[in-house]
């Protein structure tokens, strides 16, 4: 392997430490503490496990969690009563709804229900047309996390190439929108881009999120290149059990990338750690406090 490896995990533990530093300070002066509530509608095992290290993490950091379980068939009314109430409450500066919601359940509705300013996971309509616009928003979590480790990495990003291969509300498009914003000349490709090898070798950056276990071989990527792997995937082992892999064939592609991430402890650490970053941020927004420095796009 010649590429150097990004490593989330320290990366993500530096930005825990950078937040809870920040909480203390917030208590310490001004006796407020930021508060994270997490609502968890049904009994998914993956949203189960994603919602217990949620709550762990906020309470390590010293922040409250609020944590709302509610019955997989609870009527979208009840809900959004629930959501109304946690507007509300000056306790709450962050809120998060677990997704996938059950499919009775309108996940853009009751997204939009949420007050913007609590919206951490930056999936409101105002914080994408926001953060479209260049403005001040809550930016989605696992591209900022991204964001991140390319600014600490190179510095700055202005007039990269970069490839974002992925389209998706959650990861592909804020991505790339972040990318634009740090000056980066952006390529958005996804299933029906032509040639996606070709679009790929173009790029400094390389930032998959696709789904697709290791489908970005080394060969597409060019020479140099730092490539982030969003992507977490499932696959058997040929000795049975199976293991986690990214988007992107790890080994090749860290013979060819100048730097690259992991899969595991890469995007993934970082996505937490900065849900944390943003209610922190809407803690001190909420109280006209002066925001971190670091923490958000
Ligand atoms: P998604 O299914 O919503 O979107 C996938 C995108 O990939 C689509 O826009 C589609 O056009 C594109 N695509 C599909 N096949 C393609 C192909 N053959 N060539 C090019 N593009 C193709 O997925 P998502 O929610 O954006 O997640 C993507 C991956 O990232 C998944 O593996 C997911 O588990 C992972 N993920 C990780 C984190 C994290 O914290 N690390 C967070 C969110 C998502």
């Amino acid at each position: 392997m010649t590429a150097q490896l990004i490593d989330g995990k320290a990366f993500a533990a530096d930005v825990r430490a950078q937040v809870a530093q920040h909480v203390k300070t917030l208590k310490d002066a001004h006796g407020i503490t930021p508060g994270l509530a997490v609502v968890l509608v049904g009994e998914d095992p993956a949203s189960q496990v994603y919602v217990r290290s949620k709550g762990k993490q906020t309470v390590e950091v010293g922040m409250n969690s609020f944590e709302h379980k509610l019955e997989a068939d609870t009527s979208e009314t009840d809900l959004l009563a629930l959501i109304d109430q946690l507007n509300s409450d000056p306790a709450v500066h962050g809120i998060l709804v677990q997704l996938p919601l059950p499919g009775h359940l309108n996940e853009d509705l009751v997204i939009n229900a949420i007050d913007p300013a609590k919206d951490v996971d930056g999936f409101h309509i105002s914080n994408v047309g926001l953060l479209g616009t260049g403005q001040k928003s809550m930016v989605p979590c696992t591209p900022l996390g991204c964001l991140m480790m390319l600014r600490a990495h190179h510095g700055s990003l202005s007039g990269m190439d970069a490839v974002v291969i992925g389209r998706s509300n959650i990861v592909g498009k804020p991505m790339a929108q972040l990318l634009l914003g740090d000056s980066c000349t952006v390529t958005i490709a996804h299933s029906r881009t032509k040639d996606l090898a070709d679009v790929v070798r173009r790029a400094d950056i390389v930032v998959a999120a696709v789904g697709r276990p290791q489908m970005v071989p080394g060969d597409w990527v060019k020479p140099g290149a730092t490539v982030i792997d969003v992507g977490i995937n499932r696959i058997e082992k040929p000795e049975g059990g199976t293991r986690l892999v990214g988007d992107v064939d790890f080994d090749s592609c860290a013979e060819v990338a100048g730097a690259i991430t992991p899969v595991p402890g890469g995007v993934g650490p970082m996505t937490i750690a900065c849900l944390l970053a943003n209610t922190l941020t809407a803690c001190c927004r909420a109280n006209g406090l002066e925001e971190p420095q670091g923490l958000t796009a």
